[in-house]
């Protein structure tokens, strides 16, 4: 086995982040503020069930680094939620914000539960009961959260209306990704795909591919996977397979995208109502332009991924690759466009939201798209430019343009 491919997400994360550091030059003391988050809390939350028991849930919530501002990421309710995966999912948090420039840092909470199997009133206590266990450490100006795997704007919404009941007035600037109707905004549902898009433009344009005949292939048929699938489509491109965590389905003319959107459920199951599917594995090897994993953690390893056929991969999940994946991907000429800047677009259209509710004044559409675009625009390339100029790979590379404004940040207040 690859030597490093036995490493868990926050240790594989840690020597990236070592590795960027050393590149720009910065003493080792820099790694040893960054390699783990600041505050990390992990608190017990007793849920009153549909039955009448009390079930007692585990959460977390990591604040990576605050020098450069609120620490600032999404809040995920899956069961195999671990502390180290929400360390390093804080870490990637603070990357993506230096990344796209934005006045935060990182930070991530999680809930080890499982979503589908608990009721709308359940899933509500349970929200609650997690803010009232942060609430001192979280704030509009001090850490805020937002929508992650298995979460959404109802979540968002009940988390809200508990931090504004404790703190006893409305505080919209404490949350992202919440409804319309209680100060979201315009494209925060659709922003993590819509970023994907951006960067498959940005990709497709630097290998001389048009989008028109473009093959892609998605796995991951949730928020991020759903929507990019229908948008790729509205472009003109070939969606040939997509996957849930029950199976993948293919289709080299062109899949049926908007049947497959009307027949899935809240949380991204389709492929149960067909026969012959294949596996989420064998989605990975299919020929295709651009691959696109928007489901989990560790799914391109050494193991496949000389076997991938696209030239292009662009990550909307986070930590889908391993690093000798990452290697192996490199030396075979597939351009990587690793998640911390992939996956960004959520986390911006978050900042325009928190904006917003800091003026009281709200945008349209159009103009959450157009700034969407030129900051997401502007971070590709200077990612790209990096990866060519120093001649490492596009995720260090990555991580080289995401650290740098924490580490000045640290500098500047003295702390290193
Ligand atoms: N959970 C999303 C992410 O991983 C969004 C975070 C946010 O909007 O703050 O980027």
């Amino acid at each position: 086995m690859a030597e490093t491919d036995h490493l868990n997400v926050l240790n594989s994360t840690q020597l990236i982040v070592q590795k960027a550091l050393a590149k720009l030059g910065y003493p080792d003391e820099m790694y040893e503020l960054f390699k783990e988050p600041m505050r990390m809390l992990t608190v017990r939350i007793p849920v009153r069930m549909d039955d009448g028991k009390v079930k007692v849930f585990t959460g977390y919530r990591a604040q990576h680094n605050d020098a450069v501002g609120p620490t600032k990421g999404g809040v995920r309710f899956h069961p195999d939620v671990t502390e180290d995966e929400v360390k390093a999912l804080s870490i990637w948090m603070s990357l993506k914000c230096g990344i796209v420039n934005l006045p935060y840092g990182g930070g991530k909470g999680g809930i080890i539960c499982d979503p589908r199997e608990m009721s709308f009133g359940e899933l509500e206590r349970l929200s609650r009961g997690y803010v009232r266990a942060i609430s001192q450490l979280v704030g509009p100006t001090k850490d805020i959260p937002a929508p992650d795997v298995m979460t959404n704007s109802q979540i968002m919404a009940w988390m809200l209306d508990e931090y504004s009941r404790i703190r006893e007035f409305d505080s919209p600037g404490f949350i992202t990704g919440k409804p319309i109707v209680l100060g979201g905004s315009q494209g925060r549902e659709t922003a993590t795909a819509k970023g994907v898009t951006l960067m498959i433009d940005q990709a497709l344009q630097k290998r001389n591919i048009p989008l028109k005949e473009a093959k892609i292939a998605i796995q991951g048929f949730g928020n991020a996977g759903s929507y990019l699938a229908k948008m790729m489509h509205e472009a003109g491109a070939k969606v040939v397979a997509i996957s849930d965590v029950y199976g993948a389905l293919y289709d080299e003319n062109g899949l049926d995208i908007e049947y497959l959107l009307d027949r899935r459920d809240s949380f991204g199951t389709v492929t149960k109502l067909f026969k012959n599917t294949l596996t989420n594995k064998e989605l990975l090897e299919l020929p295709c332009d651009i691959l696109v994993p928007a489901a989990i953690e560790n799914q391109i390893t050494h193991e496949n991924a000389e076997r991938i056929q696209a030239s292009i991969v662009v990550e909307a999940a986070n930590g889908p690759t391993t690093i000798e994946a990452t290697r192996i991907l490199t030396e075979r000429g597939i351009l990587l466009v690793p998640d911390v800047l992939a996956s960004s677009g959520g986390v911006v259209v978050s900042y325009f939201e928190w904006v917003q509710n800091n003026q009281g004044f709200y945008w349209t559409e159009e103009e959450v798209h157009s700034r969407l675009h030129e900051v997401l625009v502007n971070a590709f390339e200077s990612v790209y430019t990096v990866h060519t100029t120093r001649r490492v790979d596009m995720r260090l590379a990555a991580y080289m343009v995401g650290v740098r404004k924490m580490a000045e940040a640290a500098r500047f207040r003295g702390w290193i």
